[in-house]
């Protein structure tokens, strides 16, 4: 069996094998395995870093993010959705696509789909994607036949 104990000197949970009388904790405090309270105990090692994981942030007081970070992970991922930080990429990705067909209709009076997918892709965008998903939040609109602006 193994299992998760907590040091009583520095707090830091420690995986540990509960059938040894002893073990020593990275902060060189010696920890007798039978006198310690045992927070987790499974007969596959495997999951001691999962369980270790779980009891660390239920120690620091952040479970909650750390059964989020293991759902995003565990969660299949879309291709344009990557987690928190893929959305605070895509965030930025829109961003920097207006700054781009601003620029486009400040030099023409509007532009033509097809010319602002060429500058998005220029710019290292999934042009027609973008566009898409502009149109739909009506951030980019046309304003003649054919012309499009920014909003
Ligand atoms: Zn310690």
């Amino acid at each position: 069996m193994y299992g998760v104990v907590v040091c009583p000197k520095c707090q830091r949970p420690l995986g540990v094998r509960l059938g040894s009388k002893t073990t020593s904790c990275q902060c060189g405090k010696r920890i007798y395995i039978n006198r310690m309270k045992v927070l987790f105990s499974t007969d596959e090692p495997r999951e001691l870093p999962l369980a270790l994981g779980r009891i660390r942030a239920q120690l620091s007081g952040s479970l909650r993010e750390f059964e989020e970070a293991l759902e995003e992970e565990a969660r299949p991922k879309a291709p344009d959705a990557r987690g928190p930080q893929g959305r605070l990429h895509s965030k930025d990705k829109k961003e920097r696509a207006l700054e781009v067909l601003r620029s486009l209709s400040e030099a023409g009076g509007g532009f033509e789909l097809s010319t602002a997918e060429e500058a998005l892709e220029q710019s290292g965008l999934k042009g027609s994607a973008i566009l898409e998903a502009l149109l739909r939040e009506n951030l980019v609109y046309e304003s003649k036949r054919g012309l499009y602006r920014v909003v």
